[in-house]
């Protein structure tokens, strides 16, 4: 936990609902929906950003969990999957996002977000 960190802050609050949470991850759904569905996918303990990842398998659990638990993951239309690198994060604790479904009138959120991960094809 890091006192000064946004998504710490939301994990630790009860009052702040959550679309899943458990022992290790948490989702949430995206406050400024870039699309119909937007969800992010956060471990509890605060990692910084893809780039300090020192276990693969934080990586493997974030997307098991987001496939476990979010309705109709595997079905998502036009899904998108993927992590921000730096300097693009827009907050430093490594979230996952998961978009899907019509654009909120963005055509092209690659060209908009030149930093995304996009790990559809993993
Ligand atoms: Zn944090
Ligand atoms: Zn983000």
């Amino acid at each position: 936990m890091k006192s000064c960190c946004l998504f710490c802050s939301i994990i630790g609050d009860n009052k702040i609902q959550k679309v899943y949470e458990d022992d290790t991850n948490v989702i949430i759904k995206d406050i400024r929906p870039a699309a119909d569905l937007h969800f992010l996918v956060l471990p509890r303990r605060h990692i910084r950003d893809i780039t300090t990842v020192d276990d693969a398998k934080i990586l493997d659990s974030l997307l098991l969990t987001a496939r476990a638990y979010l309705p109709n993951f595997d079905i998502m239309e036009d899904k998108n999957v993927g992590f921000h690198q730096p300097p693009f994060n827009s907050q430093h604790h490594l979230h996952m996002h998961i978009v899907a479904g019509r654009m909120n009138g963005r055509e092209n959120r690659r060209i908009l977000n030149p930093g995304w991960a996009d790990i559809n094809k993993a």
